[in-house]
C-alpha cells in the first residue's frame, strides 16, 4: 500500500490479514485494475467475517453475563432495622468494641452495617447490654 502512513491505523500491522485490511487492499487492487488479485484477497472474506462476528458475539455475550452477575440488584437491604441498630451501637461503642463484642473482625462489620447479612439475636442482645 502507498497510503499516507499517518492515515494508517496503528492497531493494524503493515501486512495485517484482518477483514478490514483485506477489503481495503482488494479495493485498492480493483482500483488499479488487478481484479484477479482482488478476487483472491476477497475469497476468504466471507469466512473471516463469520469468524469475526462469532467472536464479537461471544465477547458481547460474556460481557453481558458478567454484568448481570456483578451488578447489584438495586439498593436492596435485607435487614434494614438490624443495620440501623448496629450503626447506633457503632456510634455509641465504636467499631472495634462492636466487633469484639460480636467476636468478629472490624472488616466483617461492613455487610452487617449495610443490612446485607443478618446477625443472630444473641449478638444484638450482647450489644444492647454493652455500654
Ligand atoms: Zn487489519
Amino acid at each position: 500500500m502507498t497510503a499516507d502512513p499517518g492515515r494508517l491505523q496503528p492497531a493494524h500491522e503493515p501486512r495485517c490479514e484482518c477483514v478490514e485490511c483485506r477489503v481495503q487492499s482488494a479495493i485498492l487492487l480493483l482500483r488499479t485494475g488487478r481484479a484477479a488479485m482482488a478476487l483472491r484477497v476477497l475469497e476468504e472474506v466471507p469466512m473471516l467475517l463469520t469468524d469475526a462476528l462469532g467472536m464479537a458475539y461471544a465477547r458481547g455475550h460474556d460481557r453481558a453475563i458478567l454484568t448481570m452477575r456483578t451488578k447489584p440488584k438495586g439498593p436492596r437491604v435485607a435487614f434494614p432495622r438490624q443495620a440501623e441498630e448496629l450503626r447506633r451501637h457503632v456510634d455509641r461503642l465504636g467499631a472495634e468494641r462492636v466487633a469484639a463484642t460480636l467476636a468478629l473482625q472490624v472488616a466483617d462489620l461492613g455487610p452487617l452495617l449495610e443490612g446485607r447479612v443478618q446477625l443472630g439475636s444473641s449478638g444484638l442482645e450482647k450489644l444492647r447490654r454493652a455500654g
